[in-house]
């Protein structure tokens, strides 16, 4: 058996420095491929991806390569690795019981009345994982051995790689209950049923060639889920007591990643395993190690969730503190897996090359690993030029232009910017809305179609005049407009057309940003991001949305939303800087849209939705440091909305159903009304509300835009209804789960039209007549 690689990464992107899996998925589910073309695709693209991290300095043969491809998911790939599909697919496994490419999908995806997994937020980042549905009922087997078979595709080509794999607690932890499963079922109590296929599993990878295997097990590190840190110790204790006590597998690697390990850091330590991964990006160099046992302890010291460059130094630093408190053998990696960041800056041509210096993408993190690999390996002085030369690019950075200089500076906050009146008095203001009761709405964005995209791409190469680009804009919301007039909904939006997506739109028109080319990240699925980078202090040069909305409500004598984007969102789906706390900088965003409401008002606008998706998202996985997040993320809301007029109804929207978690904090939002998902959940999240006593507007989403499934006029009633038995009436909004800008029009249509006909169904039996 070989040693742990000196350096390593724990993941790297699956989606192709072009989007090619992307596309090939797309059109495989569009029928415009097979299934052949789609695993060619792939294969070509694991390919490529050993190639270049072989040349970017990774071991061809020595496991530093990470084994992480993915079609979809990591976690339904486990999930599908171990059979632990719900029963509704089940018809869709082969004769032998394992569930192909085609199943896989569909689960993702869901079909027909058959509703697809749940999915959720991946710890504290923008990545969102399917969550498995796992009861006492499900079987498990080994059903798919893709993650095998990928091992043998690289030894085929000369490569020994490090197949990864989400272990069997995360796995379970992450889990919901299945729907038959009865009330208070944990998942993690079938640990000791799905351990055997984890073991079958490390036999096949051990026998395909592989000499490590890699383990993710972030949930050993988090906080927030409802499994406690003590059970979460213990069942990975148990779990590694029976993986590395089998007598076939490789060297096993376990990572917790996304925080400090804390004390079960102990736990792996005295497991019968080779090796451990701890996050000292986010969490700290512990102040004292527990015996090792000649274990590999893997420094995750190149931080994988931001582009920052860093302080090399530092990081080498850390490295060499782990080998002063007795780690045997230390190795360099990145702190998680590189999903979280963009391929390679070095595409990054139209950005400003001293920016450009101070970034490192995934490309530019296996340089930096491979750097404090060499340094392990030949000391300090072997790496002291790449060392120098990262500090002098903090340097730069420091002093830069517009890091420290904005006007923003001299803003001196006072504590009445932070409130608006009370609520009860802003009710009453905003009845001159007029609204009727179970009033219909939508999030903001309208299908963004090929045509969309076509003239916004022909406007960026400089094809299409603004003045034409504008007027095809204006075309486009009077569509959007008479569409909504036409459905019957009440608060109509503009359908936000101009808008690629809904932080980019804000960095491009707000000062301290930059924008990037290629600088994509899996969001979920075959959907990415292209976060933009806060690099510099932020100000609004010019009024952003209001002329948009102005048209829109010009089209209509119905209110027509106006539509910002919140400062917790802005970060958390931004590249943010490093060198202030994050509530600084969430305060100079949201200085900069309280201006922007103030405008949008003086416009006649008299709604307005900020959205504030990550809220969630960005909630630290450790309850030490939730307080401080929760002060300031709702602060800063508070600060954008704050100057609102009282009879200006201000909603907020929210991209999750785990009300609970964070229900204080929605309430300390104070926004008039609040739009979360609840379609795919099943509206679980109306009892939380009812039981949290939440008295302000509210619209659990009755349509999951995640899924091109067309819910039936029946199944929204019954949503609808149950919403209506636990909230008072008053307080019930009827709207989607989410923006519709990734649905097609023709099943957006149907799906508004059934939520219009359930509402009126609904209006009429419990609406007392007038
Ligand atoms: N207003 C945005 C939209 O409708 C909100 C999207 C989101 O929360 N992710 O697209
Ligand atoms: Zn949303």
């Amino acid at each position: 058996m070989t040693a742990f690689p000196a350096g390593t990464i724990l993941g790297y992107p699956r989606i192709g420095r072009r989007r090619e899996l992307k596309k090939a998925v797309e059109s495989f589910w569009a029928g415009r491929s097979d299934q052949a073309e789609l695993e060619r695709t792939a294969a070509e693209l694991r390919a490529t991806t050993r190639a270049r991290l072989a040349g970017l300095g990774l071991g061809r043969d020595d496991s530093s390569i990470p084994e992480s491809f993915s079609f979809y998911d990591q976690v339904l790939d486990a999930a599908v690795t171990v059979g632990a599909i719900p029963a509704r697919f089940d018809d869709l496994r082969d004769e032998d019981g394992t569930i192909g490419l085609g199943a896989y999908f569909t689960v993702a995806r869901g079909e027909g009345e058959r509703a697809p997994l749940e999915m959720t937020k991946w710890f504290d980042s923008n990545y969102h994982y399917l969550v498995p549905e796992i009861g006492p009922e499900t079987t498990f087997s080994l059903a798919s051995e893709h993650l095998v078979a990928q091992v043998a595709e690289a030894a085929s080509a000369g490569y020994i790689t490090r197949p990864v794999i989400v272990g069997p607690v995360t796995l379970l932890a992450l889990a919901k209950a299945s729907d038959d499963a009865p009330e208070g079922f944990d998942p993690l109590s079938r640990l000791d049923d799905v351990l055997p296929v984890y073991a079958a599993l490390l036999a096949k990878l051990r026998a395909a060639g592989a000499q490590w295997v890699q383990l993710d097990e972030p949930a050993l590190v988090s906080e927030s889920l409802p499994a406690d840190t003590a059970a979460l110790a213990a069942a990975s204790a148990r779990a590694l007591a029976v993986l590395g006590g089998a007598s076939e597998r490789p060297q096993i690697f376990v990572a917790a990643p996304y925080a400090a390990l804390g004390s079960t850091l102990e736990v792996l330590a005295a497991a019968p395993i080779e090796a451990i991964g701890i996050d000292l990006a986010r969490g700290d160099v512990p102040a004292a190690l527990p015996a090792l046992g000649g274990k590999t302890l893997v420094g995750g010291v190149i931080d994988g969730h931001n582009i920052w460059r860093g302080d090399l130094d530092a990081a080498f630093t850390k490295l060499e503190a782990l080998r002063a408190l007795g780690a045997g053998a230390v190795s360099a990696s990145t702190s998680t897996s590189l999903l979280h960041v963009p391929h390679d800056v070095d595409d990054e041509t139209a950005l400003d090359p001293r920016l450009v210096s101070w970034l490192a993408f995934a490309d530019q993190k296996v340089g930096q690993v491979v750097t404090l690999a060499q340094g392990l390996a030949e000391g300090r002085d072997a790496i002291a030029e790449a060392l120098d030369a990262a500090s002098a690019a903090l340097a730069d950075r420091r002093e830069a232009p517009g890091v420290r200089d904005g006007a923003v500076r001299e803003h001196a906050f006072a504590e009445a910017e932070f409130s608006r009146v009370p609520y009860e008095e802003r009710e009453s203001a905003q009845q001159a809305l007029k609204l009727p009761a179970l009033p219909l709405t939508t999030i903001g964005s309208f299908p963004q179609t090929g045509d969309i995209r076509r003239a916004r791409a022909r406007f960026l190469r400089g094809e299409l005049p603004e003045d034409d680009y504008d007027d095809f804009l204006r075309r486009e919301i009077d569509q959007v407009v008479a569409l909504q007039e036409d459905l019957g909904l009440d608060v109509l939006v503009h359908g936000e057309p101009e808008r690629n997506d809904m932080v980019q739109y804000f960095a491009e028109h707000l000062d301290g940003f930059a924008v990037t080319q290629h600088g994509w990240v899996q969001s979920y699925g075959s959907r990415a991001t292209r976060p933009s980078i806060l690099w510099g202090d932020v100000s609004r040069p010019a009024q952003i949305t209001v002329s948009w909305a102005a048209y829109a409500q010009s089209l209509s004598v119905k209110p027509v939303k106006g539509m910002l984007t919140g400062p917790v969102t802005i970060l958390a789906w931004s590249f943010v800087r490093d060198d202030q706390p994050l509530g600084e900088t969430a305060n100079q965003v949201a200085l900069a849209l309280r201006d922007e409401i103030t405008d949008l008002e003086a416009a006649g606008i008299a709604i307005i939705q900020v959205d504030e998706p990550a809220l969630r998202e960005l909630l630290p996985l450790k309850a030490a440091d939730q307080a401080d997040y929760l002060d300031w993320s709702v602060r800063s809301f508070r600060l954008a909305t704050g100057g609102a007029a009282a009879g200006t109804q201000i909603h907020t929207h929210l991209c999750y159903s785990e009300f609970g978690v964070v229900i204080d904090a929605i309430r300390a939002l104070d926004a008039d009304v609040t739009s979360i998902e609840a379609a795919r959940s099943r509206m679980e999240v109306v009892a939380d509300i009812a039981r949290f006593g939440f008295d302000h507007g509210v619209g659990p989403g009755v349509y999951d835009i995640h899924s091109p499934r067309v819910p039936s006029v029946e199944e929204i009633e019954s949503l609808l209804r149950r919403a209506v038995d636990e909230l008072p009436l008053s307080q019930l909004w009827v709207n989607p789960d989410c923006g519709l800008k990734t649905r097609a029009y023709e099943e957006t249509v149907q799906s508004l039209r059934n939520i219009v006909e359930a509402t009126r169904r609904v209006r009429e039996d419990v609406v007392v007549p007038a």
